[in-house]
């Protein structure tokens, strides 16, 4: 997936910032995994690495990529 333009991002989709390559990407309901030790991880659209860095405040959201 690769974002042109980032939108409001609705509840049950959540913003990563790939720990490997710097993507920052949406993954929905589907794509992430939560558990309860490692918390939320997905597979990194970009580069395929497992990350798990959620994006949480509305600075870290609007960084420039
Ligand atoms: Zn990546």
């Amino acid at each position: 997936m690769k974002i042109i333009k980032a939108g409001k991002v609705p509840e049950k989709v959540r913003r990563f910032e790939c720990l490997q390559c710097g993507c920052i990407f949406d993954a929905d309901e589907g794509e992430y995994k939560c558990e309860e030790f490692y918390g939320y991880y997905v597979q990194c659209p970009c580069c395929g690495e497992m990350t798990g860095r959620v994006l949480k405040s509305e600075s870290e959201l609007h960084e420039p990529w």
